[in-house]
C-alpha cells in the first residue's frame, strides 16, 4: 500500500519501518512509522486503531509528520537502537521513551521526537 506524499503530492510514499507501541486510554493499536518517498521526502506517521466499541464502529486515524531533517535524524536513530520494533513489551530506551504516558493517559509516541505544533501534519491518503 503507498500514499500520497506530501512533498511531491505523487502516490509514491511508502511505509519502510514500523514501531509498535502498547494500548493506552482510547487507542488499541498505535503503530509509529517511517515514511519515505522516491523524491527523497522521510517523515514518520502514526497509525490508531480502536477496538472496543462494536465491531461494525471500528474506528481508526493516520496521520504523517512532515519532520525537520534534525527530527528525522533522530527519529531514525531511535529506530535503529530498538533490538525489537515489533513487541510493544520491549524495554529499550526508544520503547520506554515512546510508550511512556502523558498526563491524559496518552501514548507520548511521535512526541519523543515532534512535540506537539513543532512541525506540520498531513492526512496519510492511500492510493
Ligand atoms: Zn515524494
Ligand atoms: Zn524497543
Amino acid at each position: 500500500m503507498s500514499f500520497q506524499c506530501p512533498a511531491c503530492l505523487k502516490p509514491t510514499l511508502r511505509i519502510s519501518r514500523v514501531i509498535h507501541l502498547l494500548s493506552d486510554a482510547l487507542w488499541d493499536e498505535i503503530a509509529v512509522q517511517l515514511v519515505t518517498c522516491e523524491c527523497g521526502f522521510s517523515g514518520a506517521a502514526v497509525y490508531e486503531e480502536e477496538r472496543r466499541g462494536r465491531l461494525d464502529e471500528e474506528t481508526s486515524r493516520h496521520y504523517g509528520y512532515k519532520l525537520s531533517a534534525e527530527q528525522s535524524a533522530q527519529f531514525k536513530e531511535m529506530l535503529d537502537a530498538c533490538p525489537n520494533l515489533n513487541d510493544e513489551n520491549c524495554e529499550c530506551p526508544t520503547h520506554l521513551a515512546m510508550n511512556a504516558s502523558d498526563d491524559m493517559d496518552f501514548r507520548i509516541g511521535i512526541r519523543a521526537v515532534a512535540p506537539r505544533g513543532s512541525c506540520p501534519t498531513f492526512p496519510m491518503k492511500s492510493s
